[in-house]
Order: structure tokens, then sequence, then C-alpha cells
């Protein structure tokens, strides 16, 4: 087993990290604090090779693994949670393309969302009454004046009113032969698609520059070859892009919890109590070192299951659960300690720790909850 990085890998964080240092961290909190969505700071990624790392070169990616995108992601996000967010969706849009689109699909839409053209990418999949149970949505598309009509809606959507291109899930089983999971399929919807309304942008607790909308479809039409994949083999391209994108979200939580233990290592450093810095106060050298020993689990843990999709390995599902089950986990506990040790500073917006633990809280909740999580492991576990 091998822990060094390779030359791709190593250039591609230095890059990262370039760029996340100088332009991104600097104007994370002001993005926060007006809501404004990273459109600059999505094209600087896309000049990066950021928005397609693990896309293949003839499709405008930078083809360098998905190792290579986890430890991109853990440095984005150590800039700024948000815009790691709208690059983590457009990558895993990319991904499914590029894996279960036509060639027709692959070159209409996938070097758009690599090179920045689009700002964004979006993956529908959740409804107002289908969140950890996707088997049951109710949004429907069906055969008609040529193409696809689309009814229904959905909720939570990244970047859904910024997407140049987004994948969507619907019902394509009969009203009266519904078929759970096996009756689903996969749609790419184009921006400005006609009968498709973009809801308001929801008032989160984090996370408050992406953009997060509900989407209403009432009889939208796509062009027959909108269908992506096989007719009712969209459940499986849900599943399997987020196996991978709970490595994405892993690396996310990561990055934020980064950014949060730096701030309290160097606060602690400076802040003086009864005389000494904190620092030399061994309560808080135990949180530091808690919240370090936590964060290099987690980043092994997320390593090892990018690893196994990296090399094909067809079943790294439940190693992307555990990596973002604990991830995430870790990352809000290493967030709570940062704010603990900054005191009352912490917990007002003139130190950044406040807007970590904002930031971070979502880890545990999208692309499958930790109870989602958790189930995913014990049934790989007991069979
Ligand atoms: C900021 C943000 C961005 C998002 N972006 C996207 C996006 O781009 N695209 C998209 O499709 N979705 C997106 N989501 C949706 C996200 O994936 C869902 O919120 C998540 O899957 C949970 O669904 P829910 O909110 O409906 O909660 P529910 O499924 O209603 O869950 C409520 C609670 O019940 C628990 N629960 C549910 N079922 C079980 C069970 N079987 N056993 C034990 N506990 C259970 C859950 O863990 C949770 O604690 C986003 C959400 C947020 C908040």
């Amino acid at each position: 087993m091998d822990f060094e990085l390779n030359e791709t890998q190593q250039l591609i964080v230095k890059s990262a990290r370039e760029y996340v240092d100088r332009a991104l961290k600097p104007v994370a909190g002001e993005l926060d604090r007006a809501g404004r969505f990273p459109a600059v700071e999505l094209a600087a990624l896309a000049e990066l090779g950021l928005m397609g790392v693990n896309i293949p070169a003839s499709l405008g990616g930078a083809e360098a693994g998905v190792v290579a995108y986890a430890l991109a992601m853990m440095e984005v996000a150590r800039g700024c949670a948000s815009t790691a967010v709208t690059m983590a969706v457009t990558n895993m849009v990319g991904e499914v393309i590029t894996r279960f689109g036509s060639d027709a699909q692959k070159q209409r839409y996938v070097p758009k969302l690599t090179g920045g053209e689009y700002q964004a990418g979006a993956f529908a999949l959740s409804e107002p009454g289908a969140g950890s149970d996707p088997a049951g949505m109710a949004t429907t598309a069906v055969r008609g004046d040529g193409g696809w009509i689309v009814n229904g809606q959905k909720q939570w959507i990244t970047s859904g009113g910024k997407a140049g291109v987004m994948v969507l899930w619907a019902r394509t089983d009969r009203p009266n032969e519904r078929r759970g999971p096996k009756g689903i399929s996969c749609f790419l919807v184009e921006q400005g698609t006609r009968g498709l309304e973009v809801g308001k942008h929801e008032d989160k607790l984090g996370l408050r520059a992406s953009e997060t909308v509900p989407l209403t479809f009432t009889d939208a039409w796509l062009p027959e070859d909108a269908l992506l994949g096989n007719l009712h083999d969209g459940f499986k391209v849900a599943m399997m892009a987020l196996d991978g994108g709970r490595i994405g979200i892993a690396s996310q939580a990561i990055g934020i919890a980064t950014a949060a233990l730096e701030a309290a290592v160097s606060y602690a450093k400076e802040r003086k109590q009864f005389g000494h810095a904190i620092a030399d106060y061994q309560a808080i050298q135990w949180m530091i070192a808690d919240s370090k020993t936590e964060l290099e689990a987690a980043r092994l843990c997320t390593l090892r299951a990018a690893q196994m999709k990296e090399r094909a390995i067809p079943r790294f599902s439940r190693e992307a659960a555990i990596a973002k089950l604990f991830a995430s986990e870790s990352a809000w506990r290493v967030c709570d300690r940062a704010l603990q040790i900054h005191g009352g500073y912490g917990y007002v917006t003139d130190f950044p720790v406040e807007r970590h633990l904002r930031d971070v809280r979502v880890t545990r909740i999208y692309e499958g909850t930790s109870e989602i999580q958790r189930l995913v492991i014990a049934r790989a576990r007991l069979g």
C-alpha cells in the first residue's frame, strides 16, 4: 500500500492550494455574508481543471483520477465550502454523463461543464416527499409529442437555477404498474427548458453562497435523446453516482474542518489567559490532538474509498459510506472544538469558525444522511 501522492496528484494539490490561499479563502467570508454565488471563483476552478478532475482529457477534463479529485476537494473546501459543493456537484454531473451518456451527449455537455462555459451542473434527485428514499419519487416522464413530457417537483437542488445542464430522475413506469426503483429513468435537462420553473433560493444555515432551489416541472418537454442511459435504469445510475459523490462530500467535510483546526491552532497560540497562551493548557492541547487525529483517520478512509473507485473496484459503496459517515461526523466535532477554543470570539462573525460550523453541518445530511450511511454499512456487514 502506497501512501505517497504521485506527480499528478501533487500537482493538482499544489495548484488548488495556491489558488485557495491566494484568492478563495480571502473572499469566503464575504461570499457567505452576501450570499453571492461564486461565479468568478468557479470560472477560475474550471481554468485549473478542477471542474472535471476525474474526466478524460478528450472531454476537457484533467484526467487526474479520483484520489486527485478528493484531494482537490479538500483544498477547495478549506477555502470556501459553498464553492466546494458547487464544484462537487458539477464534477459528479460531468462524471455521470461521461459514464452513461451517448457519444453525442458527452460531446454536447461535458466540455462545457469542465471548461466553465456552464457555470455549474445540477443533480435533481430529491423531492419534497422523497429524500432518504428516492425510489419513492413522484415526478413522471411520459412519452409524448416526439419526446418526453415531465411533471413534478424536485427539492433542494444545488445550482438548480444556475446549471447549464442537470441530470434529472423521473418515473417512467406506468401509473397502474409502479415498479419502485426499477421504474425510474434519467434525463438531461438544459437550462431554460420550457415548463421548468426555478423556485425561491433557500435561506440556509450554511453554504450560503451556494444556490439551493426547488424546481417545478409543468408539462416540460424534453427531446427523445434527453434520456441518459437505458430506460428504467436510472436508479442504478443515481446509486452509483452517490457512491462517488459521498467521497466528494467526505472530502468537503475534511476541508472545512481543516480550516477550522488551522484557525483554532493559530488562535490558541495568540490568546492569553491567566498569563499564558491558552495553547499551553492541556485541555486545549487535547482538543487539538483529538481533532488532528480524527481528521487524519477521516482522510485515510476517504482516500481509500477514492483509490477503490479509481482502480475500478466494482463495489466501494461500503467504503464510501464509511468515509462519508466518519468524515462528516468527525468534521462536525472538529469545528465545534475549534469554536470552543475561540471562546466567545468563536460565536461571532469576526472569526471564521462560526461559518465553518454552519457550513459543515449539512455534510451529515446531504448525499445520504448519517443514518442512511449506517444502513448501507450495516447491510454490507449483515449481508
Ligand atoms: C443544502 C442542501 C443541498 C442539497 N443538494 C441536493 C442536490 O443537489 N440534489 C438532490 O437531489 N438533493 C439535494 N439535497 C437533498 C438531500 O440529499 C436530502 O436532504 C437528504 O437526502 C435527506 O432527505 P430529507 O431532507 O428529505 O430527509 P428525510 O429523508 O425526511 O429524513 C429525515 C430524518 O429521518 C431519518 N431517516 C430517514 N429514513 C430513515 C431510515 N430508514 N432509518 C433511519 N433513519 C431514517 C434521516 O436520517 C433524517 O434524520 C440537498 C440538501 C440540502 C440541505
